[in-house]
């Protein structure tokens, strides 16, 4: 068996702005870090593509490259199987009859969780840290608060562990994550997560706008322009 390591941690990291921002504050705290990302038949899979480059732009920015072990993928193809949604489908993004976005994967969150701390387990690492948001989040039943606590507790029965899910954007819209990024790292975490990450659903990165790439309609993208406007609004004026 696995000697848990109290300073190790893993995190959810799928390649967009909240894993991102998550990946920097697990690094700022934690001695040992390593990532873990999901391939579920999504359709914006270019996530997958921009993971390994945004993670080594954010572990260059300091010491905290030493930090930094190993990155894992877990293929989860038979959830995307079981899923008629728009993130795992050819559909129209929009609301679904009982008032969820047609975005929402039933569970993803519950199995990728379940799933992070089995490999946890394996890698004697007790904190799993994930971007789940109640504050900014698209009404997603299983990024609540009290989800991730039920589960926390669950999780633990079941593995007879004491594993620490730590939810750092759980009560932060997305400009207060940006404020979080430029804390953590300055303006270089800042540009590495706008530049790099990647948030929209339909996969579009041939345009880098000011919030970063995107088709610029999608819920993802409207959340993440909208979140962007607002940081840069309560900034202190530049330089004339
Ligand atoms: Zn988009």
């Amino acid at each position: 068996m696995s000697t848990i390591a109290d300073d190790g941690a893993l995190v959810l990291f799928s390649g967009g702005q909240d894993s991102a921002t998550c990946l920097a504050w697990a690094l700022d705290r934690f001695a040992r870090v390593e990532t873990l990302g999901f391939d579920y038949g999504q359709r914006h899979r270019i996530e997958l593509a921009c993971r390994l480059p945004l993670r080594a732009a954010i572990a260059g920015l300091s010491d905290w490259r030493a930090r930094l072990g190993e990155d894992h993928v877990i293929s989860l193809a038979s959830l995307g199987e079981v899923s008629e949604t728009a993130l795992t489908r050819d559909t129209a993004i929009g609301f679904a009859a009982d008032g969820l976005p047609n975005t929402f994967v039933p569970g993803r969150n519950l199995i990728f969780l379940t799933f992070a701390a089995a490999l946890a387990y394996r890698r004697g690492l007790r904190h799993l840290v994930t971007g789940v948001c109640e504050t900014d989040y698209s009404g997603y039943p299983d990024c609540r608060d009290d989800t991730l606590k039920a589960l926390q507790v669950a999780i633990n029965l079941g593995m007879d562990r004491r594993f620490v899910l730590h939810t750092p954007l759980m009560w932060r819209d997305k400009a207060a994550t940006w404020r979080l990024a430029e804390k953590l790292g300055g303006a270089r975490l800042v540009e590495a997560i706008r530049a790099d990450s990647h948030s929209c659903y339909l996969g579009d990165r041939s345009v880098l706008h000011a919030w970063g790439h995107g088709c610029g309609t999608c819920p993802a993208c409207e959340l993440r322009q909208a979140g962007w406007m607002r940081y840069c609004a309560a900034l202190p004026p530049g330089p004339a």
